[in-house]
């Protein structure tokens, strides 16, 4: 009876030898199956178990588990709470990543309008008026 796996020692029954629980359900794990049992109902998990091949019991088992986990957690949301925050991660993200972009577009567009406005400010003070006019128009003046 100590070779039973989690579910049937919960169930309080024997464990088969081919017993669909077994695998995914190990003894020293029982906090598992409480979990799954919990939230899906043991014998639920096992028509689940019994219905897909062989080959995806594992993953259906670990996505039980962390479903139901997610569940017990928030009883409200479960995963889909995890989900929606990580849509809005992901928003945010692209959002942050939309704003490093548009800056790095902008300076891009700054280095060659840098060149021109530093072209720019030396035209402007080599003719420019005012400050030249005014000294002009100051120095006899001063003098
Ligand atoms: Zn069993």
């Amino acid at each position: 009876m100590s070779g039973r796996c989690a579910a049937c020692k919960n169930q309080r029954r024997r464990c088969p030898s081919d017993c669909i629980f077994s695998p995914y359900f190990p003894a020293n794990d029982p906090e598992r199956f409480a979990r799954v049992h919990r939230i899906y109902g043991g014998s639920n998990v096992g028509k689940m178990l019994q219905q897909i091949p062989s080959y995806l019991r594992e993953q259906a088992a670990n996505s039980l588990y962390f479903e139901a986990q997610c569940r017990i957690q928030d009883p409200v949301y479960g995963c889909a709470g995890i989900i929606s925050k990580l849509y809005e991660q992901i928003n945010s993200t692209e959002i942050a990543l939309a704003h490093v972009q548009t800056q790095i577009a902008c300076q891009k567009l700054q280095v060659p309008q840098a060149k021109a406005e530093s072209n720019f400010n030396v035209f402007p003070a080599q003719n420019s008026s005012t400050a030249e006019f005014q000294w002009e128009s100051q120095v006899p003046w001063f003098n």
